[in-house]
């Protein structure tokens, strides 16, 4: 554990643990309240208010109220922008405070969420403001003496489900759009992290935003989720978060009113070491691509595949890069790595690390819990991976790496390949023609080049295959805020 000598004390209040609905903060019509616990200690830091299916009936009419009617439908677009931006600058006002909150309740530390998570968030609804006045349709030359335009007109009431691994992050990624696009918003964070949501809802209001416009609903996933998807007066579904409840998600929306779905699910990404990279280069951005965020990113780059010509001494520098990894108080500005978000994450990956010493993987750093209080987990290495391993198939979302072995690119593009998943690859080469083959053969929404987790607003995020539906960010993610509408009019 690092030492507690460069450690600071979170100095957070927590106002907001309550529903907000309506502009209102209310507790659960149920009364019911559940708790959120430091990952850190395993000890409740508050009481928050449970959402249920009467909660999430009070949400959406509340919504859809603010969407057919009042401030929010008279505001012209530009003055949602405006509206944004003071978000925005209210966060960045609360930068600090905010990034202790999503330390205290996730466990990232606190110098890794003031430095990436915030200016990430911020950017995301300055990059959406500016979309607000620019969402415009197309004049279409049709035959006849027609004049035939198209609208794009927000989606409607949306529901929005998110994970816990970046709280404020992924309710950026959802407001954002949702908002520039003119649609009005429930919106449910994880149960583990329900703290940082709430804080900025005091902040959506303190911006101005009109009462109805966004609904927070802290709750569980089964019930709070459960009847935000099969609402029947909810137009569209967003959700982030397992490809297992991802399934039941879409087969809510089916089995209910047909509400459009966007998914952003798990992922086993393959990050491919050739030979002729720069090997310090490609050590430093395999260990990040894994260990970041104590290994608990949907595109972590968890199948590590790297050329035979390379693989013994990459498999040694990456495994001296894992046991100096710093891991503790996420508090202190030594540690790179904090504790797993909670205890059936903590289980979960302890025994994904079972299973890969039973299959034989070759266990070269970590494989155990560090301290005795808390979800912190050793950085761990597996090498001589094999493509049928459980550890090698199954997103483990901790901080676990396996490494496994290729010869050439027709191979490792197969390789990569044979998965339920598609959302991020990876290649580290020189070798421009290299580099694009894999580009090219991957089947994956996203594909980084000699780099890993470089994420901007404006370049859309998603998966192929089982990985998701529908890409967030960029305009392509704006476009699933919309509706387009067809006008024809006789001339
Ligand atoms: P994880 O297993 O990593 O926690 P989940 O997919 O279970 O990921 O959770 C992501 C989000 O989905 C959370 O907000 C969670 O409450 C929600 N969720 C979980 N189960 C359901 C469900 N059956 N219906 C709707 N939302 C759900
Ligand atoms: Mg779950």
């Amino acid at each position: 554990m690092a030492t507690a000598s460069t450690a600071i004390e979170p100095k957070v209040k927590i106002s907001a643990t309550k529903l907000m609905i309506g502009g209102k903060w209310v507790d659960a019509a149920s009364g019911k309240t559940f708790p959120t616990i430091n990952p850190s200690t395993g000890e409740v830091i508050t009481q928050v208010a449970e959402a249920d299916a009467a909660d999430v009936d009070k949400a959406v009419a509340s919504a859809r109220g603010a969407f057919e009617k009042g401030a929010w439908k008279k505001m012209s677009a530009s003055q949602r922008g405006v509206l944004m931006n003071r978000l925005a600058d209210l966060l960045e006002k609360n930068i600090e405070e905010l990034a202790q909150l999503e330390s205290l309740d996730n466990g990232k530390p606190y110098h890794v969420a003031l430095a990436a998570d915030l200016p990430l968030t911020i950017a995301c609804y300055r990059y959406y403001a500016g979309w607000a006045d620019k969402i415009q349709g197309k004049t279409i030359p049709v035959n006849g003496r027609y004049f035939t335009y198209t609208k794009h007109e927000p989606v409607g009431v949306v529901g929005q489900i998110i994970p816990w691994n970046f709280p404020l992050l992924m309710q950026a990624w959802k407001l954002g759009p949702a908002l520039a696009a003119g649609c009005t918003v429930v919106l449910k964070p994880a149960e583990q992290t329900p703290l940082t949501a709430l804080r900025v809802g005091e902040l959506i209001q303190e911006a101005g935003v009109p009462d109805g416009v966004v609904n927070i609903l802290p709750g569980y996933g089964p019930t709070a989720g459960g009847a935000i998807a099969r609402h029947m007066d909810v137009d569209k579904v967003a959700f982030t978060g397992s490809t297992e409840v991802g399934h039941l998600i879409m087969r809510a929306a089916a089995d209910s009113n047909l509400k459009r779905v966007t998914l952003e699910l798990g992922g086993k990404s393959p990050n491919i070491v050739f030979a002729d990279a720069d090997m310090d280069q490609a050590i430093e951005g395999a260990h990040f691509a894994l260990f970041f965020n104590q290994g608990q990113c949907c595109c972590a780059g968890s199948r590590l595949f790297v050329e035979e010509k390379c693989y013994d001494e990459f498999v040694e520098k990456s495994v001296a890069r894992a046991k100096k990894r710093t891991v503790g108080n996420p508090f202190d500005k030594a540690t790179e790595q904090g504790p797993q978000v909670d205890q059936d994450q903590f289980n979960k990956v302890m025994s994904y690390i079972e299973s890969g010493k039973k299959e034989h993987a070759k266990l070269l750093a970590g494989g155990n819990r560090v301290g005795d209080k808390g979800y912190f987990i050793e950085p761990t290495v597996f090498a001589d991976v094999q493509d049928n391993m459980k550890i090698a198939q199954e997103e483990i979302f901790g901080p676990v790496m396996a490494i496994l072995k290729f010869k050439d690119i027709a191979e490792v593009v197969e390789r990569s390949n044979k998965s339920n998943y598609g959302l991020a690859a990876a290649v580290w080469t020189k070798d421009i023609t290299k580099a694009h083959a894999i580009a090219d053969g991957v089947r994956a929404g996203t594909v980084w080049v000699n780099c890993y987790d470089v994420f901007d607003a404006a370049a859309p995020f998603g998966g192929f295959k089982q990985s998701g539906l529908g890409r967030e960010l960029g305009e392509y993610g704006l476009a699933n805020y919309t509706e387009v509408k067809t006008v024809t009019v006789k001339l």
